[in-house]
């Protein structure tokens, strides 16, 4: 079917005389010295091959080039994103699953999606944009995949809302570009992660206002335009992109190599949020390696939760002075574990929330009990009561990483972290993967110890 439709396209151009058909023309000579293809391929222009394979993968390579123009007062939402996805899976793919909040928090429409040029039907389901190929697509082919899209911020930061919002003067824009991922439930108990995210090594997105806003993005600003509407950011090795939008004040500074920058409305502890960052960075780092980007944004978001992205911490607006120093070290932290390597978020949050909080809390000095009786630290977020899912998580899960700290002594243990951050960098590793690296780094048998935490790993 393909084969025929490029050749009366290729046949039409001999009577128009349109740029698009100029193009169509030139492709006639390099077809022409291509083998006949066989009967039922695609043609040379996609890698795509008729069949199906009921079969998907997160082992994707994918770039990702991003336009979106947003209405700031309307809050509207709507744009583009073209993703090129090398398949790295070891077999072929005829589905992409991807994630954004939009489905769940924006009342997504999706308009016209296509895979190298060929329209498909994706469908939603649930926070899952399933985007059918049109074939499949094999192992080590590419293949340009875009989504068009079009959403409405909410108003208010009440349940998971504050994720996709426009409250308090600020935009917020969680987990919204549609990212290769796993289909994974939106809704849960608590206020864990429900997000499967895989690293990309280049991302680049347009954002286009209607009014001139401060945009604090994941990423390096890489253009302005002169009426300051239009913004381009381009960020590599990143596992997403975190947007909050308002017109902030900023203010700076440097630890080490990398700048750490404060967005702020007035009124927001800025200074002291500076200076929690700062010493956040530089205790963290020496501990766990160099930070990775060239800069850190403290950014305070609408509300909420204390968030982690990639280069970028949201500390909710009305943090209290009493918290603030704790939760800027706690997201700081994630940069290390769920930023460079990362995880199941919703199906193992142990991996990336209870090491990020005993980091957090070791290098503060505010270990604590649990406030919840003892649980398994195994489970998925949506196995955790609201009540306890922090406690038990959190908590209890990093005290017992602490534990196993005192029992192989500090030097062991801080070698076997660097170790599993150097095995598992921009990867999705697992709880039982970051409980092998501390124990295969000491003779002490750890698991026989920690192994009733984790019923379903021992
Ligand atoms: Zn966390």
């Amino acid at each position: 079917m393909a084969v025929a439709l490029l050749l009366v396209l290729v046949a039409g151009t001999v009577a128009s005389a349109s740029t698009e058909a100029m193009t169509l023309r030139v492709e006639l000579p390099m077809a022409a010295t291509l083998p006949p293809p066989e009967p039922g391929v695609a043609p040379a222009a996609s890698a795509i091959v008729p069949g199906s394979v009921h079969r998907t993968s997160m082992k994707v390579s994918a770039t990702y080039d991003v336009r979106v123009r947003l209405g700031i007062a309307a809050r509207t939402v709507s744009g583009r994103a073209q993703l090129t996805v090398e398949n790295r899976s070891g077999g072929g793919i005829d589905r992409l699953e991807l994630n954004t909040v939009m489905a769940r928090l924006g009342g997504l429409h999706l308009g016209q999606t296509t895979v190298d040029g060929v329209a498909v039907r994706p469908v939603i389901d649930d926070q899952t944009i399933v985007v059918p190929l049109g074939g499949v697509l094999p192992d080590g082919a590419s293949a340009v995949v875009v989504v068009r899209f079009r959403a409405t911020l909410r108003t208010s930061i009440t349940g998971s809302s504050w994720l996709f919002t426009r409250a308090n003067g600020i935009s917020n824009l969680y987990r919204w570009i549609p990212w290769v991922s796993r289909r994974t439930p939106f809704d849960r108990p608590n206020h864990g992660d429900p997000f499967v995210t895989p690293v990309s090594p280049k991302v680049t997105v347009t954002y286009v206002t209607d009014v001139p806003v401060v945009i604090a993005s994941t990423g390096q600003r890489t253009a302005i335009s002169a009426d300051r509407l239009t913004q381009e950011f381009t960020a590599t090795d990143v596992r997403d992109i975190t947007t909050a939008i308002s017109t902030y004040r900023t203010t700076s500074a440097t630890v080490g190599d990398t700048v750490v920058r404060v967005f702020y409305r007035p009124g927001a502890p800025a200074s002291a949020l500076l200076t929690a960052a700062k010493s956040a960075l530089s205790k963290l780092e020496a501990r766990l390696g160099a930070y990775p980007y060239p800069t850190l944004k403290i950014i305070q978001s609408a509300g909420g939760y204390g968030m982690e992205g990639p280069g970028v911490a949201w500390i909710p607006t009305g943090v209290g002075s009493s918290n603030l120093t704790y939760l800027v070290t706690h997201e700081v932290a994630h940069q290390w574990f769920y930023g460079i390597v990362g995880n199941d978020q919703a199906r193992e949050p142990f991996a990336d929330e209870a090491m990020t909080d005993f980091v957090a809390r070791y290098v503060l000095g505010m270990r604590r009990a649990s406030r919840c009786a003892t649980a398994a630290l195994d489970r998925s977020i949506y196995r955790y009561g609201s009540t306890c899912y922090y406690e038990q998580v959190y908590i209890q899960g990093g005290n017992l990483i602490d534990d196993a700290r005192k029992k192989m002594g500090s030097a062991t243990f801080w070698g076997a972290v660097r170790g599993y951050l150097a095995d598992h960098r921009w990867g999705l590793s697992h709880t039982k993967t970051l409980l092998a690296a501390l124990d295969d780094a000491t003779s002490l048998n750890l698991r026989s110890w920690w192994g009733s935490r984790f019923p379903t790993l021992y």
